[in-house]
């Protein structure tokens, strides 16, 4: 099949890159990312919500390589901490600390408390936009529990204390087949997919 249109993920975070093309699998494109443009200009990351955030990142890189650029930006919510760390998620910890470290600080944080009271959520936003602008932000939830302890090995961040109740196991046990079908990203691409499909009919019909 004929190489399709360049599609670049404003990331740097080599995980979620690889989520992402395993999401959008299917789609005939070449995606690209912050690591196949090193010269690209910083993104601040000081938004106030996902959506504002991944809006920013879309922006900013698609000036740059003018080529559809997709922004993501996404985080835990836990209810007894008030919706922290949201969109701090990856420096709850503080500044380059590490997915251990931000980890380790949640386990502290709701010491003492039973898992009835431990509800979470993973928020994650995406923004589609082009040369010509923001084309759409669409957003994705996945409702789990915070374990006692870390368990598994599969994903990245907070995986291995993110339960999910009907299976009793956290994302990192259940490995990436099962995650795939139900997180927050599955859930913010699904919607953005059709966004994209419906780009490319446009830009190969003019
Ligand atoms: P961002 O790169 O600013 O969007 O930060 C996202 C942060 O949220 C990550 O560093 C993780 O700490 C957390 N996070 C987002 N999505 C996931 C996920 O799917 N699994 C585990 N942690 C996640």
């Amino acid at each position: 099949m004929k190489q399709g249109l360049e599609l670049v993920v404003a990331t740097k975070n080599k995980k979620k890159l690889k989520e992402i093309k395993e999401l959008l699998a299917g789609l005939n494109l070449k995606i690209t990312s912050l690591q196949d443009y090193p010269h690209g200009p910083r993104i601040i990351e000081n938004g106030l919500t996902f959506k504002e955030n991944a809006v920013k990142k879309a922006a900013k890189i698609s000036r740059f390589t003018k080529k559809i650029t997709l922004g993501e930006d996404s985080g835990l919510c836990v209810d007894a901490l008030g919706g922290k760390p949201g969109i701090y998620s990856s420096r709850f910890a503080g500044k380059n600390k590490s997915d251990a470290q931000n980890n380790l600080k949640l386990l502290k944080s709701l010491e003492g408390l039973p898992l009835n009271k431990r509800k979470a959520h993973y928020v994650c936003a995406v923004a589609l936009a082009d040369s010509n602008g923001l084309i759409s932000v669409v957003e994705g939830k996945c409702s789990g529990l915070i374990g006692f302890s870390l368990k598994g090995n599969s994903g990245f961040g907070y995986d291995p204390l993110f339960i999910i109740p009907e299976y009793k196991k956290t994302f990192a046990q259940l490995g990436e087949r099962i995650k795939h079908k139900m997180s927050h990203r599955y859930r913010a691409l699904e919607k953005a997919k059709k966004i994209i499909e419906k780009y490319i009919v446009k830009q190969v019909a003019s």
